[in-house]
């Protein structure tokens, strides 16, 4: 009788205090300790471990959701022996996100379906499961979102508030072009953020490009001037894993990478360079 209603008041206990998972297993932890299969400190090991691993899972998925990273990718997923030109281990040193602590930008550069964004997202789900803030956008989306924060008047509140994250990354650069108006304001958020918090950018141009991107030779020597310092660019020039089974369709001309080619053999290989100028570009 007694004993029934401690384990009565336990459940209440595991009800008052939110805890579902562990009211569930509550009985078959019970049993195993009877059966001499668990000591009592093994028993509230499990008991707290199967609480504790619900909310930790919980967390991340919603963190996940305000990092706007939807369309999860994990590094585990990724299969490094497709991409030869892109050194393991220096993606899995970017995942232990030292680089995030010392507010470094990130490039991840290459033709389409290298896996850039694969690797950003992958990178990103690893800094959420670390409790770092993450937010995810392409630039044609964040470029929009400050121009209508700019027309609401709450543009100083937006920068600020993406700028409060540990890493941005920013998917996309130079797929389309970006009005000039949207490259001023980009250039505000990239400024205010400076050396304070770290980014990852995909881009399938080089940065000789730039200025076209940008349209505008200035504004893009400024943005290169801010983001290739304390810079990681990491290349990947092999082929398209969306188009593996098809590659011999694609012609020669539309193949891997020509222009960052181009732009590598203007560059001494492997040491980014602090400062850039693209008014030569
Ligand atoms: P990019 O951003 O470079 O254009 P994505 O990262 O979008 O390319 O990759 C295209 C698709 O192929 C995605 O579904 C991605 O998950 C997958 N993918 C790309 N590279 C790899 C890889 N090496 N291993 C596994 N999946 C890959
Ligand atoms: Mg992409």
């Amino acid at each position: 009788m007694n004993m029934l209603s401690t384990l009565d008041r336990v459940k209440q206990h595991l009800v008052d205090l939110k805890m579902p998972s562990a009211l569930e297993v509550l009985d078959d932890i019970l049993g195993r300790v009877e059966r001499d299969e668990l000591s009592t400190l093994e028993a509230l090991d499990t008991l707290l471990a199967e609480e504790s691993t619900l909310r930790e899972t919980r967390r991340i998925r919603a963190q996940l959701m305000t990092s706007r990273l939807t369309n999860i990718k994990t590094l585990e997923a990724f299969d490094f022996s497709f991409q030869p030109s892109l050194d393991r281990n220096r993606i899995l040193t970017l995942a232990e996100l030292s680089f995030i602590e010392r507010h470094q930008t990130v490039h991840l550069l290459g033709p389409p379906g290298v896996g850039k964004s694969h690797l950003a997202v992958a990178l990103g789900v690893t800094a959420v499961k670390a409790r770092k803030s993450v937010y995810f956008t392409t630039l044609a989306e964040l470029v929009t979102t400050l121009t209508q924060a700019e027309r609401a008047g709450t543009l100083t509140n937006r920068l600020r508030y993406i700028n409060r994250v540990a890493l941005l990354i920013v998917d996309e650069v130079g797929y389309l072009p970006i009005e000039k108006g949207g490259a001023n304001l980009l250039f505000q958020l990239v400024n205010a953020r400076y050396e304070k918090g770290a980014t990852i950018l995909t881009s399938n141009r080089g940065f000789k490009d730039w200025g076209e991107i940008f349209g505008d030779n200035v504004v893009a020597a400024a943005l290169l001037d801010r983001l290739l310092h304390h810079a990681v660019v990491v290349e990947i020039a092999g082929n398209s894993y969306r188009l593996r089974e098809h590659a011999d369709l694609i012609p020669e001309s539309l193949k891997g990478g020509a222009a960052l080619e181009e732009e590598k053999t203007r560059r001494k290989p492997g040491r980014p360079r602090k400062k850039m100028s693209v008014a030569t570009a």
